[in-house]
């Protein structure tokens, strides 16, 4: 029986004995030909989600890039960026953060978190603005704020509808304060738009939380959200923890939030040009 009472608890390795591992022949695949569809985790071949990046399997909406919306949404050649070369002060002196901004420039060709400028969608002139997720969260800092402020302005002097394309993670941790004021700031310039008698449209889009959520995504005249978005204003395990229930599966979705009354429809990715320009067409655009 002493053969199954072994003394050490591990086996031991002679550190001096060279051990060769067997070489495992791992097929190469280049990391941009497959992604996986967080909704229902199958691998899909990254040709088959078309230029609107839908998942083919349960019809997830994928996150896109600002420039990736623009293709889909407007029509070709029309789009006039706007309000570029603004550059935050980094009002805290927040370490690393122009660093940050700096690579993550580099990385998405964007100036900032949001893309801001006039375009046609299916021949309606309007003022648009796209929120891009891979800009630091689309977080919205004191940039994002005086985009979108001087694109309602402009809006109102050329007597434009505003279309915004809204992603956001909320406020930018490194300005602090600055952010969350831009959460008054915007929606100031909302008010003076819609004064003014014109037409404000709201697309949400995966994610939209924080403090986006808590003020312009919430504040158009009509709202609109692709299928399944995230859309929220604090956490769910923050909610959870506070009131101490658990939450349905469901709940900050868009279809959840239709239901209740925070979302006026839910559109189609492939659909959205085409009821972006009707809802334009209904309320004076030409
Ligand atoms: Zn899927």
């Amino acid at each position: 029986m002493a053969l199954f009472n072994r003394k050490d608890k591990y086996i031991r390795i002679n550190p001096n004995r060279s051990v060769r591992q067997p070489k495992r022949e791992v097929p190469e695949v280049p990391d941009e030909l497959f992604a996986k569809c967080p909704s229902c985790k199958v691998m899909i071949y990254q040709k088959d989600l078309g230029v609107a990046k839908i998942c083919p399997q349960c019809s997830y909406n994928f996150r896109i890039s600002a420039q990736e919306r623009l293709c889909i949404t407007v029509d070709e050649g029309s789009f006039e960026e706007l309000f570029t070369g603004i550059q935050t002060k980094n009002p805290l002196d927040f370490p690393n953060y122009e660093e940050k901004l700096r690579l993550t420039q580099e990385k998405t060709g964007l100036d900032e978190a949001v893309l801001t400028g006039r375009a046609r969608i299916k021949g309606k002139e309007t003022a648009l603005a796209i929120m891009d997720s891979n800009f630091i969260m689309a977080s919205m800092g004191t940039v994002v704020g005086e985009k979108l402020t001087r694109l309602f302005e402009y809006a109102i002097s050329e007597k434009l509808p505003v279309v915004i394309f809204t992603a956001s993670g909320g406020a930018r941790m490194q300005e602090g304060i600055m952010s969350l004021m831009q959460m008054a700031k915007v929606s100031a310039a909302v008010k003076r738009h819609s004064n003014a008698g014109l037409f404000y449209l709201v697309v949400l889009t995966d994610p939209t939380t924080g403090g986006v959520t808590a003020s312009f995504a919430m504040e158009g005249d009509i709202i609109l959200a692709e299928p399944q978005t995230l859309i929220g204003f604090a956490g769910r395990r923050v909610i959870e923890t506070t009131v101490r229930e658990n939450l349905p599966d469901e709940f900050q979705k868009a279809e959840f939030l239709l239901d209740h009354g925070f979302v006026d429809a839910i559109v189609k990715r492939t659909e959205l040009p085409e009821t972006i320009a009707t809802l334009l067409g209904f309320h004076g655009g030409c």
